[in-house]
């Protein structure tokens, strides 16, 4: 064993770190990750220890540790006692198997990495190597450690790369990739280890939470991710929104066919609620005679049982109601208030065919908006203009939001120190910094500004050109593809062989780059391209100075930069860089200050200029633009928390649902919600008890419970005692008749139906609110002026909007559990299964006289809107996706014959 103090035994990695210290005043003080590595060393220095003893033990004994290990953590050890042994185990593995021994610097790269931490490991330090450590660690629990990577190819690449060791060592690997069947994936997931990409992994998060069985699930707990490449995904990528969409149902032939019905309909139009509660109470039959009833002030239709029967008609079927998933009432509703709350110039205009929504408060033509739930095209019907297909977002969570549901979460990359607060405040990441193997002995020209862009260009292509002939390899690096071809054809002009990469096609350009480094090589790519591919040196190009990287313009931030120009220089090559700059560049357009082209007016045309003081302000124009960038994210991030939470809730539901969780309690909740919400709306404490309307009370619970319940029964003279008893008496006879229908179906068939009927409200009212804080949030955009911060609005409104959704789903589930009966045996059976269809039963299965003035077919199809909204997006049950679009559980068979089936 080595008796040496390990800061003694360690020196070179502090000397090294010490080095790498940035900045100039920071130059004469031990930075963070200084500290933090030195306090490393000691554990550094015993898992070197371990080796001797480890290194002797044969393939099959160094196999046997991990039984060991995970006999350990059965019997209560941490994961971090396990630690230096597993560690040593893996670097052994790693000997024997992939032939690369961990360096030291590796090894901390991958302590801190268990820790939960982001660490600095610059390009070409073998950071798939350093992953292994903290993989196999974790992976020992079996719950799952997942590598996230920026591409397939590269997923699939490390998983070759990596998979013997941990093979090896007895621990299964998978990897996901796109358009993998669900049977593959969730082998994959069920691997100790499991490699994928940030897309994968997400959208397999959102589709496992769209399943409607659990056994579609694919991805189990979210135990430990490392994110490779971190600042990619978790900055430039956290903006875009994982989003699944699919087309709303192709039905424009029945918005079409209700449409025609409309000149046939004679419909009575309300204008005030009290108009209708005072007719009935005059004993009046408001409906006779009528095929609808509109009510201008609470925006709602009510069809007639006459206007049902017309309907069914002049539609050649035999009942409208038969089969819900037809939905007739539905387009049948959106039809009537197309026609009666909606007028042309006024809420909405047409335009090149086009129905434009107008802003309800400024005016404003709202191109691109839709009104959800069918009405918009029901106005397309109305209008006679084409039916446009709506695409609708089914689930949807950001990056940044994906991650943070990991228990412990990491990160590597070799740019993320000029980030490092924003991982921190954002993702609560702290950053450290680990310095390379070998010293770094990369050069950095200084940068090179000309007046314009093709000055800039012509002195590009000359460098190049000066290098090439003594065949020294070139990457040039620019911002965008359209760039690469403007460099590539002056190139081609100059007679220069060279390759161009887009970041387009994974495979084939990491092998094409991991050849930029052969002499007289000249790779043109953007930044994105060939990421994660070593960029080797051709012999004696070491000797010429190694690898020369062109940068073609300064990125936004600087870390971008450091990307591009971190692609020399790795393991200890020799490399350079220089970064070429024009007053055309955007930058320094925007950003530059006048300071600047003061400067560079007075030189001379083809002159360019280099000078510290210019790339210090270049610098401080970066600085300032990812300052500016930090806080859109930040303020992004705000807005996202809000449905963050939402779905949180959601999808806690939804699991609890698919778990099989016993829903007793809260199916008993939702009864007495919903009869305090009907109390409190028919005996609404606004109103005089003495207006109080008991009839539409007994109605609505007539209508709502399926049961018997006569004004007799409430006592009138103390209204306050007498609504607190009837919420009370209400409650319990709505317990009970949900009692004896369970009674009645049993017990078992009762449950699924409860679950089946509650995943599919959930999922289509989940569908809706989504849909409704789009336009939320593009309104609170608008509205992003005065005095009103706009995340509070936001918050205040997405609340009420979610209050909204949680209240119609209760109202639709109680529907019905309440109103639906299993009518066949196959109907029972498939409700075992995981697609069921509903029937509704007739209302009121007892003697109808007693119930003056009710219809059996008069109750709204869709619960009933807030009054007054009639810009707030309308809802509508049912699916919406499209019968030939793969199926939203991730089947991978199309939704006509998966979930949709039947
Ligand atoms: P990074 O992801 O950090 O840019 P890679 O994981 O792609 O780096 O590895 C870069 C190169 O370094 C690879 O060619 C790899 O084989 C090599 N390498 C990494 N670690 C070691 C090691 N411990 N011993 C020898 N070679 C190594
Ligand atoms: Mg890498």
């Amino acid at each position: 064993m080595n008796k040496e103090k390990p800061e003694k035994r360690f020196k070179n990695i502090l000397l090294e770190a010490r080095k790498q210290r940035r900045g100039f005043f920071w130059k004469f003080i031990s930075t963070r990750s200084e500290r933090v590595i030195k306090n490393l060393l000691p554990l550094l220095a015993r898992i070197n220890d371990l080796e001797p003893q480890i290194s002797k033990l044969s393939d099959t004994q160094l196999a046997a540790q991990t039984p060991k290990f995970k006999e350990k953590i059965s019997q209560g050890a941490t994961l971090e006692e396990i630690l230096p042994e597993a560690f040593a185990t893996v670097r052994e593995a790693a000997k024997r198997r992939v032939k690369m021994r961990h360096f030291d610097v590796q090894i901390l790269g991958g302590i801190i990495l268990f820790q939960g931490k982001i660490t600095e490991m610059a390009t070409g330090e073998g950071k798939t190597l350093v992953a292994t450590l903290p993989l196999y660690l974790v992976g020992l629990e079996g719950k799952g450690a997942h590598l996230v990577t920026v591409n397939d190819y590269l997923a699939k690449r490390d998983l070759e790369w990596m998979g013997p060791i941990y093979e090896s060592l007895g621990l299964s690997v998978g990897v996901i990739q796109n358009n993998m069947p669900t049977a593959e994936r969730q082998k994959a997931y069920n691997s100790d280890i499991t490699y994928g990409t940030n897309n994968e992994f997400g959208f397999d998060y959102l589709r496992d939470n769209m399943a409607i069985a659990a056994e579609q699930r694919v991805q189990g707990k979210l135990r430990f991710a490392i994110v490779d490449e971190v600042d990619s995904i978790l900055i430039d990528e956290a903006r875009t929104p994982l989003i699944i969409s699919g087309p709303a149902e192709e039905s424009s032939d029945k918005y079409y066919r209700v449409e025609k019905l409309f000149p046939q309909l004679k419909g009575r139009i309300i204008t005030k609620t009290k108009e209708e509660t005072y007719a009935k109470g005059a004993g009046k039959d408001i409906e006779a005679g009528y095929d609808y009833i509109a009510n201008e002030e609470s925006q709602t239709v009510v069809l007639t049982e006459e206007g049902g029967t017309k309907c069914e008609k002049l539609l050649g079927i035999k009942s409208i109601y038969d089969d819900p998933r037809s939905e007739w009432p539905h387009y049948i509703n959106q039809m009537l208030r197309a026609h009666n709350f909606f007028k042309r110039e006024d809420e909405y205009m047409v335009k090149d065919d086009k129905v434009l929504i107008v802003d309800e408060f400024t005016g404003r033509l709202m191109p691109g908006r839709r009104w959800s739930d069918g009405l918009h095209q029901a106005i397309e019907a109305k209008e006679g203009v084409k039916i446009e297909n709506e695409n609708q977002t089914l689930a949807t969570i950001t990056f940044q939001n994906y991650f943070k549901l990991y228990k412990r979460l990491a990160g590597m990359t070799g740019t993320a120190f000029t980030e490092a607060a924003e991982f921190q405040e954002i993702y609560k990441l702290d950053t450290v910094v680990i310095p390379s193997n070998k010293p770094l002995i990369r050069h950095y020209y200084p940068d090179l500004i000309y007046k314009s862009e093709s000055e800039k260009y012509a002195a590009i292509v000359k460098e190049i050109e000066e290098l090439h002939k003594q065949g020294r390899p070139l990457l040039v690096g620019t911002p965008s593809i359209e760039k690469n071809e403007k460099l590539s054809k002056f190139l081609e002009r100059k007679g220069i062989p060279h390759q161009v990469l887009n970041a387009k096609y994974h495979e084939m350009e990491a092998k094409i780059i991991a050849k930029a480094g052969q002499k007289y090589g000249v790779t043109i790519a953007t930044n994105m391209a060939g990421r994660g591919t070593d960029i080797v040196l051709g012999e004696g190009i070491a000797a010429m100075g190694g690898l020369h990287v062109v940068g073609s313009e300064r990125h936004e931030a600087r870390r971008i930069d450091n990307q591009l120009r971190g692609r020399t220089g790795r393991q200890g090559d020799p490399g350079s860089a220089r970064f070429y700059l024009s007053l055309d560049d955007d930058l320094i357009r925007i950003f530059g200050g006048d300071r600047l082209s003061g400067i560079m007016d007075r030189l001379p045309e083809g002159q360019e200029i280099q000078h510290p003081l210019i790339t210090g302000a270049i610098e401080r124009a970066q600085k300032r633009v990812e300052g500016r960038n930090f806080e859109i994210r930040k303020q992004l991030v705000d807005f996202d928390n809000v449905m963050n939470e939402q779905r949180t809730v959601v999808y806690d539901l939804r699991r609890a649902i698919l778990e099989g969780e016993d829903l007793t309690e809260y199916i008993h909740n939702l009864l007495v919600e919903e009869v305090e919400s009907g109390i409190n709306r028919y005996l609404n404490p606004e109103v005089k008890s003495g207006e109080w309307d008991l009839g539409e009370l007994c109605k609505w619970v007539n209508l709502t419970f399926q049961i018997l319940f006569t004004a007799e029964e409430m006592d009138e003279r103390n209204p306050n005692l007498y609504k607190e008893r009837t919420k009370e008496s209400l409650s319990k006879k709505v317990a009970s008749a949900y009692q004896e229908k369970q009674n009645r179906l049993g017990k078992e068939l009762m449950s699924n139906l409860e679950r089946n009927i509650l995943l599919q409200v959930i999922d289509n009212r989940w569908k809706s609110h989504l849909y409704d804080m789009d336009a939320l949030r593009e309104g609170i955009g608008l509205r992003a002026y005065g005095q009103h911060d706009p995340v509070v609005a936001y918050k205040q409104e997405s609340y009420f909007l979610f209050g909204q959704m949680n209240d119609a789903i209760r109202e639709e589930v109680i529907n019905y559990l309440f109103k639906l009966e299993l009518v066949s045996e196959e109907e029972k059976e498939m409700l075992g299964g995981r697609q069921i269809s509903f029937v509704h039963s007739e209302v009121g299965s007892f003697d109808e006289k007693i119930l003056v003035g009710e219809k059996k077919r008069g109750m709204p199809v869709s619960p009933s809107p807030t009054p007054g909204t009639k810009q707030a997006p309308y809802h509508r049950e049912g699916e919406k996706i499209g019968r030939n679009e793969p199926c939203p559980c991730g089947s991978g068979k199309k939704y006509k014959n998966c979930c949709g089936r039947g």
